[in-house]
C-alpha cells in the first residue's frame, strides 16, 4: 500500500491507478470503517482511503485536539484489507496558509448536526470537495451512521454536477446494537452500557413503524422515552430522508436521528424507515 502525504504524491499514484474507489475518514479506524473499505475493494480496481482529522469541521469547544489518532494501527488495517493507497495529508497540505475558499451547503446542512454544530458542514463540504478534486474517484463511500453528512454530500454532488458516484453504506453495529464510532473510545464501561439505550430507542421506533405507526410525534416520543436513559439527549428528529425537514404529518418514509451526550462523548445514530439506503440519491 502506498502512503501519500502530499497532494503531489497522491496525484502521482492516481495517474497510474485506473478506476478508483475512495473512502474519506478521520482515522481511528474500527470494524465499521473496515467494512466500507472491504466493500470498496470488491467494487474497484484500486481503493484510496484518506485519513484526515479536519480542523474546520470542529467547533472551538469540540474534541479536535483529543480526537483519537492512531496512524500506525490505521495503516496496518488498511494494508490488511487491500487498500492500494492511504492519503494522510497534514493540516498545512489541506489548508495552505492564506486558504480562503469554502463550499457552503444549503438548507439541508442547516438542520440537526448543522444547527448543533455551526460551520460543521461547511468544513465537511470543503474538505470532501477538495479530496474529490485530488483523488478524482469513480465512486466514493459514505456511511449511513452520519446520515445528514451523506445527504449533504449527495446534494453537493448533484448541485455541482461532480463526476463521482456516492455509495451509501449501512451502519455497522456491535452485536448488542451500539453503532460503531471512533468516539466510543471515550466511553467507560458504564457509559457504554447506558449508550445502548440510543439504538434501543431507535429500534423500538423502527418496530412501531413496521407495525404501522406513522405519527411523527409518537415515533419521536418512543425514541425519547428510551434513549433519554443514555444521557443528555440533544435532539431526536423525525424527518424527511431527502430534505431532513422535520415531519409534521404521517409519511411513508422517515429518518429518525438523534444526538446525545454520554459522559464526555457526543454520540449520533439514526434509522431509516420506509425506504432503502440504496434508493437515496
Ligand atoms: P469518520 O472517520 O468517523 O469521519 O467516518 C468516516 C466514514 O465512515 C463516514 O462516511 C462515516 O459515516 C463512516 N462510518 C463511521 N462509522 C460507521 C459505522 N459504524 N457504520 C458505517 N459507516 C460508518
Amino acid at each position: 500500500m502506498e502512503v501519500c502525504r502530499t497532494v503531489a504524491e497522491l496525484r502521482a499514484w492516481r495517474r497510474a491507478a485506473g478506476d478508483v474507489g475512495f473512502f474519506p475518514t478521520m482515522g481511528a479506524l474500527h470494524a465499521g470503517h473496515r467494512d466500507l473499505v472491504e466493500r470498496a475493494v470488491r467494487d474497484s480496481e484500486a481503493v484510496c482511503v484518506s485519513i484526515f482529522v479536519n480542523p474546520t469541521q470542529f467547533g472551538p469547544h469540540e474534541d479536535y485536539r483529543t480526537y483519537p489518532r492512531d496512524e500506525e494501527a490505521d495503516l496496518r488495517l488498511l494494508a490488511g484489507v487491500g487498500a492500494a493507497a492511504a492519503f494522510v495529508p497534514s493540516v498545512e497540505e489541506m489548508h495552505p496558509p492564506g486558504d480562503q475558499t469554502r463550499v457552503v451547503p444549503g438548507t439541508i446542512a442547516s438542520r440537526l448536526e448543522g444547527a448543533a454544530r455551526p460551520g460543521h458542514f461547511t468544513g465537511v463540504a470543503t474538505v470532501v470537495t477538495k479530496l474529490f478534486e485530488i483523488v478524482r474517484p469513480t465512486r466514493a463511500y459514505f456511511g449511513q451512521k452520519d446520515f445528514q453528512q451523506l445527504r449533504v454530500i449527495q446534494t453537493i454532488v448533484r448541485d455541482l454536477a461532480m463526476d463521482v458516484r456516492i455509495v451509501p453504506c449501512a451502519t455497522v453495529r456491535d452485536g448488542d446494537g451500539l453503532a460503531l464510532s471512533s468516539r466510543n473510545a471515550y466511553l467507560s464501561a458504564d457509559e457504554r452500557r447506558r449508550a445502548l439505550c440510543l439504538s434501543r430507542g431507535l429500534f423500538a421506533a423502527r418496530d412501531a413503524f413496521a407495525a404501522g405507526e406513522r405519527d411523527p410525534a409518537r415515533l419521536r416520543r418512543i425514541v425519547e422515552g428510551i434513549a433519554s436513559e443514555a444521557g443528555r439527549l440533544e435532539y431526536v428528529s423525525v424527518a424527511d430522508p431527502m430534505t431532513l425537514a422535520e415531519l409534521d404529518a404521517p409519511a411513508e418514509s422517515a429518518v429518525i436521528s438523534l444526538a446525545c451526550r454520554v459522559g464526555r462523548a457526543r454520540l449520533i445514530d439514526n434509522v431509516l424507515l420506509g425506504m432503502d439506503l440504496a434508493d437515496l440519491s
